[in-house]
């Protein structure tokens, strides 16, 4: 009697054990251009973010944000994300962060689109 009877069941065929460690080995390979192109892009996008809080001023208030607008949406997304660590302690959390500037005059949040600062939409 056969120990897998049912489709779901089935092992895995022997393509799979050459594509599998194939893809993972093709992964290894490409690290070393993939990660240096995600930390160039990252590095952009923080100083295209920096240029647009620099350049912005608040549609509330009126006053220009600056880095310290910066500063501040950085604070609340690393409290946040502190919260649903100790909340959720054994979660792999993968998170978009939608706040990229708060007025640190009257706390109105800003976030990027398309290389210029928006106000946020309240969900
Ligand atoms: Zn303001």
């Amino acid at each position: 009697m056969p120990i897998f009877e049912s489709d779901e069941l089935k092992p895995l065929g022997g393509i799979y054990y050459v594509i599998i460690p194939l893809g993972f080995v093709l992964m290894l390979l490409c690290l070393p251009v993939i990660l240096p192109i995600a930390a160039i892009s990252s590095k952009r996008d923080a100083q295209r973010l920096r240029h647009a809080a620099d350049e912005t001023n608040c549609a509330g208030c009126g006053v220009a944000l600056g880095q310290k607008a910066v500063e501040l949406a950085d604070k609340l997304c690393s409290e946040q994300v502190a919260a649903l660590r100790l909340k959720y302690p054994f979660s792999m959390l993968r998170l978009a962060r939608d706040v990229c500037a708060i007025c640190t005059n009257c706390g109105e949040r800003y976030a990027m689109d398309d290389g210029r600062l928006i106000i946020r939409a309240e969900a």
